[in-house]
């Protein structure tokens, strides 16, 4: 059944059909549709720029477990949302294409950025992530309700290192390392501009990490830890990873990421983008 989205009031099916209209969506019925691990590979390789790689990544269907996962989500629906429709699909980067600084999370959530189509939008972790860039000057708003918002970010973007909601938060290993595909043809296509990247979380760390390294970055590897800190260099180009603990509930209830913390980072990132 159709549904209206809340701000446009469009009718979507659940999940949402490429190319039908949905805010932000860059695929269309035409876009190819990655079915395997040997297909991302191919289609990442093949990606020329940014609207292609996320068009490509908004359609993937490679990791069959995270692809029932995501739609059973998006059809069943949370009851607080059940008058909605789910995007669905795997939530693309989201914010401008030469950013100097990048925030990687770990991955969508299932009523969040599943639901909204947008990364880190509709939930409590979106809310403490976005309201820090805004206040840093990365973000023209404090809040991320719905794709369609207004929301825009400023010499930013923002990612999760695998794209599609997992159970319990957990993606397997071989779902992670078949999304790496993807994550490292964006990394690829943004390391010309990047000065910054934020690691929201110890996944979102060691992913970067061996990103970076296997892009050909040199970086004595640490520990993840808030406010950990790795100067990556190649040639004469230079990435700052800055460690931040992740902004769930599970850390943002219980104090052990506080507001002050947060924003710490975020003025060390733009310390950073500003002297260089
Ligand atoms: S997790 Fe990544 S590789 Fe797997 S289906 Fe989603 S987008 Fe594709």
């Amino acid at each position: 059944m159709k549904l209206p989205h809340p701000i446009t009031q469009t009718n979507f099916d659940s999940p949402v059909k490429p190319g039908t209209g949905w805010p932000l969506d860059l695929a269309t019925s035409k876009t190819p549709i990655a079915k395997n691990v040997t297909q991302v590979r191919k289609l990442a390789r093949g990606v020329k720029t940014l609207t292609e790689l996320s068009a490509v990544i908004s359609t993937c269907s490679a990791c069959p477990r995270l692809v029932k996962w995501r739609t059973d989500v998006a059809v069943e629906k949370r009851k607080s949302f059940e008058s909605e429709p789910y995007w669905g699909r795997p939530a693309t980067g989201f914010g401008v294409s030469d950013p100097a600084l990048l925030v990687v999370g770990l991955a969508p959530a299932a009523n969040g950025a599943n639901r909204t189509g947008r990364i880190f939008t509709g939930d409590r972790s979106g809310d403490w992530l976005y309201r820090a860039m805004y206040k840093a000057g990365f973000a023209n708003q404090p809040t991320s309700v719905h794709s369609g918002d207004g929301l825009s970010l400023i010499n930013a973007r923002v990612l999760a290192a695998v794209r599609c909601a997992p159970p319990g938060n957990k993606p397997t290993p071989i779902e992670r390392d078949t999304c790496a595909n993807w994550l490292t043809a964006e990394f690829q296509l943004l390391s010309a501009t990047l000065k910054v990247i934020v690691a929201l979380g110890g996944f979102a760390w060691d992913r970067t990490i061996s990103t970076l390294l296997k892009d050909g970055f040199i970086g004595r590897k640490i520990k993840f830890g808030h406010n950990a800190k790795i100067e990556f260099v190649r040639a004469d180009y230079r990435i700052l990873l800055l460690g931040s603990y992740h902004v769930s509930q599970q850390n943002t209830f219980t104090g052990r990421l506080t507001e002050k913390m947060l924003d710490e980072i975020f003025r060390q990132a733009n310390q950073r983008i500003s002297s260089s």
